[in-house]
Formats: structure tokens, C-alpha cells, sequence
């Protein structure tokens, strides 16, 4: 089913027509039922999992990433977060009643969800299956039509992603994929959509901002981080080590959410640091199914991590694991090597900008309230973890913590519980998806008040002659009392 998949770029001539069909067929979806909507859910979940090792073979070769990742984190949670929509998804979208107060006597309220319309979705590489199906399948079951642009940079997945809606047999124009670049995407965002839904990188979900705005689209956008992962004293320090070496070089540390600043309480930094490297030396690399970890995606990144660990080490800091840029061996991959970096300062790039890459900067704090502002010195906001065994403490750290996410004694997998809301704040993103606030973003929230009609006229409605002292006494009774 997935075998000689055909790589065809969508041209920008036909995103008018994308658009056309897309809007046609919103017409039509938003009328289906959700018990429609849930068979497509289930053959989509049947469909990965029948092909589960075609869709394995073709992540890995498009990604570089090892197998246990590709099933992990990017086919495990589609299918998860689709299980999870056909049981609870009618529940977030169902009209929901509210009060009404005393003062409307007589109607009923409630809170209808109506989809938005058309939703174009853009995804990124890093997990180039789940990030762009997980928000097309919210997308659809709220009701609405998509346009989906995966990254060029993992056209295969786009490809297979592309083949298996087909596999799915939604309406004409339910689900469209267009394959593309950069320019692709921005022809697509100047296509004038009713939703953006956005996965990337800080610098374009500005300029989508930026053009949405010029329309009053409304948009999400998933962004970038630089998560700070604080480790106290009293931590279960070799758990700790474990997780902090997981979150910062799983996916080869190209993830959004991984542990991109380490901060350890001043008293064992030397005995967390000894531990880190000795869990670093444990791991292996390579492509096959029983290495830990593989290569990087492409080119561009490593150039970023080049230049964030050579900014490190020229302002002083020294590498503990890995080996500098100037001696890395790229002949048979982009294979780079695993850095655990000390004597880091907060100036530093590594320490500010997202690197995106497996390197993970450790640096020692005092206090709370150092790590506090240390972990908050940045300009993301995505997610951020905090380790000790006292959990009324690190509820309390955690707390002062600004960020979307926050995980104790555990490091990245909030993101994996499909009923928490997930998104970023600061520089980190716009808006929320996962969770019942992630299937009502892609709806319009609608109020609807409803009389019964039998009254003649309303005490508010014309004419007002006589009514003035009344609605004074309805206000002191009403709201004159001090509780
Ligand atoms: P990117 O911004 O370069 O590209 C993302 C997508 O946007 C691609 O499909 C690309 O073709 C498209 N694009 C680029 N320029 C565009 C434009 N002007 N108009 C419309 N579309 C355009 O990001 P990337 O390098 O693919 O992904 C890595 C980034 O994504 C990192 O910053 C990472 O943190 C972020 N990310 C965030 C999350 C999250 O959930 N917050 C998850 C994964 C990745």
C-alpha cells in the first residue's frame, strides 16, 4: 500500500484550486454525523496499524530517527490520539448547556460548537507524521475541511500521509495534501483559510501571523522551546539522570519539548554530572532497530548546532561527552555526536536559543529562586520539568515555572496524555490543541439563548415608561447584598 510512493509537488497554481474543492465539500462534511466521522477515525487507526511496519521503514529512511522512536512518538500517538477522539470527542463537541441567570427568566442557554470551515494545516519535520495528522484529525472530526502542507523536509511521510487519506476514502475534498516548500506554504496561507493551524518554527509563525493577521485569520501556532529542566537536591538523582538524558537526546534531541537547559542544585552537581555522563556513555548509535539513537534529519539543523556548541566553547564552556564540531565524522550520516556541555553561562546561545540538536548545557544554581529565574530567562515557554522528593516543593517550584507544560520527576510527556491541553506560551506558540480545548479550537463557539415564545412581550423590551424604579429595586435586591 505504501510501496512506490510518488513525490508529486503541488504547484502553486493549484492552490486556488484546493481551495474551491475544499470549500465545496465543507458544505457537505459539516452535515455528517459524528458517528460518520467516527468509522473514518477507525479506518484511518486500521490502516496504520495494518501497515505499521511499511509506515516504520519509510519515518526512519525520511527522518533518520530509530524505530522505536518512529513507533513511539509518531505512529503510537496518531493512533492514540485517534482512539482517543472516537471515545471522547462528541463529549467536547456536543452542545453544552449553562445557566442562565435570573435576570433572563424564561430562556434557556447553551454553547453550540460550529466548525470553522476550512483549515489549513503546516507541519514540520521532527515527528512529520504526528504533527501533521494529529491536528487534521481534529480538524476533521470537529467538522471541518483541510488543506494539509507537510515539511519538504520528510516529502516521503508527506507522500505516505497523502496515500493513506486516500486509503481512508473521506468525501471528495474532505482531506487535501499538498506537497511543497516554503513557497507552497505561503501561497496556501494568502489562500485565505478560516483557521491556521501552524507547527514550526518561531521565525515563520510570525510571518503567518503576520499575514493572517492582515485578514483577521485566527490561527494556533506550535512553536519553538528551549525547556529548562531543574533538578534539586533531594531528587532520586539517578532517575533523574536517566530522564534528563532521555528528554535531551531522544529524536536527537529535535524535539520542541526536550530538555534544552539542565539547572542541578549547587550541592551534587558534581555527583549529577558524573552520572549523566556515565548514562551518555551507555547509549548507542546507528540505524538499526536496537540503537538508541540515530541521525539527524537534515543538514541545516546540524549547522545550527555547529554554531551554538562552537559559540559555547569559545566563550569557555567544555565539552564532557562528544567531540567539537571541527572533529565530527558526517561520511556516513549525520550522525553527530552526544554533548554534555558545562561551565555554560546564560548568555550563551546554547542557554537561549533553541538548538534543537543532542547537546544538553548543564548549569549549577544556589537557590530556588535562582533556578526559578534561570529557567524563566529565556524567551520560550514551551515546557519544563522539576525533580525532588518532596512534591509539595516541586508543585511549588513548578508553579512559578512560565510555561505551557510542566512535568515533576518526569521529563516531555505531558504531551502524550491526549486530555491535557498542549501549546506554549511566550515565543513558544499561540493557542492550545489535544485535550476537549483541542477539538474546540477548530469551532466557532456559538451562544445560543432559546424562549419558549409564549409571553407577549419581554420586561426589558419597549416600553420603558413605568419601569425605572422596578429595575432599580431588581438591582439593589439583587445585587445590593455585600456576599
Ligand atoms: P519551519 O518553520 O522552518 O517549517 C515548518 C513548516 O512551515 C514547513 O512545512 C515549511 O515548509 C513551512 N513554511 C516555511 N516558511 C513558510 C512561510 N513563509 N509560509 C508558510 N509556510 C512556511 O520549522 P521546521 O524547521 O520544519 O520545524 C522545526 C521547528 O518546529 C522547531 O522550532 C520546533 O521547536 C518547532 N516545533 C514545535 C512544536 C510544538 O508543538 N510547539 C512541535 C514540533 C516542532
Amino acid at each position: 500500500m505504501f510501496a512506490n510512493l510518488t513525490i508529486h509537488d503541488t504547484k502553486l497554481e493549484e492552490c486556488q484550486g484546493l481551495y474551491r474543492c475544499a470549500w465545496t465539500s465543507f458544505h457537505i462534511w459539516k452535515h455528517s454525523s459524528f458517528q460518520d466521522r467516527i468509522l473514518y477515525m477507525r479506518k484511518m487507526r486500521s490502516l496504520i496499524v495494518a501497515h505499521l511496519d511499511q509506515l516504520i521503514d519509510i519515518i526512519c529512511a525520511d527522518t533518520g530517527k530509530v524505530p522505536v522512536e518512529a513507533v513511539t512518538a509518531d505512529l503510537l500517538t496518531v493512533v492514540d490520539y485517534l482512539k482517543h477522539v472516537e471515545k471522547h470527542g462528541v463529549k467536547a463537541l456536543r452542545p453544552q448547556k449553562v445557566p442562565t441567570p435570573l435576570t433572563l427568566f424564561g430562556r434557556r442557554s447553551c454553547i453550540e460548537y460550529q466548525p470553522r470551515g476550512v483549515v489549513l494545516v503546516i507541519s514540520p519535520w521532527n515527528y512529520p507524521f504526528q504533527l501533521s495528522l494529529v491536528p487534521v484529525i481534529a480538524a476533521v472530526f470537529a467538522g471541518n475541511s483541510v488543506i494539509l502542507k507537510p515539511s519538504e523536509v520528510t516529502p516521503k511521510v508527506g507522500a505516505a500521509i497523502k496515500r493513506l487519506i486516500e486509503l481512508c476514502e473521506f468525501p471528495p475534498g474532505v482531506v487535501q495534501v499538498a506537497l511543497g516548500g516554503k513557497d507552497l506554504g505561503a501561497e496556501l496561507v494568502k489562500g485565505g483559510p478560516d483557521y491556521i493551524f501552524f507547527t514550526g518554527s518561531v521565525r515563520t509563525g510570525k510571518t503567518i501571523q503576520q499575514e493572517a493577521a492582515k485578514r483577521l485569520i485566527p490561527t494556533t501556532l506550535e512553536l519553538g522551546g528551549k525547556d529548562p529542566m531543574i533538578v534539586c537536591a533531594d531528587a532520586n538523582l539517578k532517575r533523574a539522570a536517566k530522564g534528563a538524558v532521555w528528554g535531551a537526546f531522544t529524536n536527537m534531541g529535535q524535539v520542541c519539548m526536550s530538555v534544552e537547559r539542565l539547572y542541578v542544585e549547587r550541592s551534587v552537581h558534581d555527583q549529577f554530572v558524573t552520572l549523566l555522563v556515565a548514562e551518555v556513555e551507555k547509549l548507542t548509535q546507528g540505524s538499526g532497530s536496537d540503537h538508541d539513537l540515530g541521525a539527524m534529519t537534515w543538514p541545516g539543523q546540524v549547522e545550527i548546532v555547529k554554531e551554538h556548541v562552537n559559540d559555547a566553547l569559545t566563550r569557555g564552556a567544555k565539552l564532557l561527552t562528544g567531540l567539537p564540531p571541527d572533529k565530527w565524522d558526517l561520511s556516513k550520516g549525520l550522525f553527530i555526536p552526544l554533548m554534555v556541555l558545562v561551565d555554560v553561562t546564560p548568555e550563551m546561545k546554547i542557554m537561549q536559543e533553541e538548538t534543537f540538536g543532542p547537546v544538553l548545557p548543564v548549569m549549577p544554581f544556589e537557590d530556588i529562586d535562582e533556578a526559578v529565574r534561570l529557567a524563566n530567562g529565556t524567551s520560550f515557554g514551551l515546557n519544563a520539568s522539576v525533580w525532588s522528593s518532596d512534591l509539595k516543593k516541586a508543585r511549588r517550584i513548578a508553579r512559578e515555572l512560565v510555561s505551557g507544560n510542566v512535568v515533576i520527576n518526569d521529563v516531555i510527556i505531558s504531551v502524550a496524555n491526549p486530555h491535557l491541553p498542549f501549546g506554549g506560551v511566550k515565543e513558544s506558540g499561540i493557542g492550545r490543541y489535544h485535550g476537549e480545548v483541542g477539538l474546540q479550537t477548530f469551532c466557532h463557539q456559538r451562544a445560543v439563548v432559546v424562549s419558549r415564545g409564549r409571553r407577549k412581550s419581554e420586561l426589558n423590551w419597549y416600553p420603558y415608561r413605568g419601569k425605572l424604579a422596578l429595575f432599580k429595586k431588581m438591582v439593589k435586591l439583587l445585587y445590593g447584598r455585600k456576599r
